[in-house]
């Protein structure tokens, strides 16, 4: 997708803070942090929303899960705690339409959210 920032980021059109890369995956900083590890784990394939994915893609999304957790042990947040968030849609405040999954960690993270 041309016009999408995070398959920018994909084709090293825009400059990101890459901290995990396999063939299906990326990861990289959070340009606004959140919490003092804040992670964006992303798919190679553009998929815009939550709403777009399809069977195909479950096992993509397991994966997204396992880097996920394999990044909070590496940061040393596993065991203290961390959240990983998708956001769906306006109401849920996404901005970038191409899917995403958010790692916070590294304070304590407070409940509901806002
Ligand atoms: P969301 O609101 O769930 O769509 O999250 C989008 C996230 O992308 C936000 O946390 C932004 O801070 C982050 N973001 C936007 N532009 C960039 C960028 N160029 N590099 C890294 N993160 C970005
Ligand atoms: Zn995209």
């Amino acid at each position: 997708m041309s016009d999408c920032l995070f398959c920018k980021i994909l084709a090293q059109e825009i400059p990101a803070n890459i901290i995990y890369e396999d063939d299906k995956i990326i990861a990289f900083d959070d340009i606004q942090p959140q919490a003092p590890h804040h992670k964006l784990i992303i798919p190679r394939k553009h998929i815009a929303t939550l709403n777009e994915l399809t069977p195909e893609d479950i096992y993509l999304t397991g994966h997204l899960l396992y880097v996920a957790q394999q990044l909070a042990k590496k940061l040393g947040t596993a065991d203290t705690g961390y959240r990983v968030v998708m956001n769906c849609n306006q109401d849920a405040g996404q901005a970038v339409y191409h899917i995403h999954l958010h790692l916070l960690g590294g304070r304590k993270l407070s409940w509901p959210p806002g």
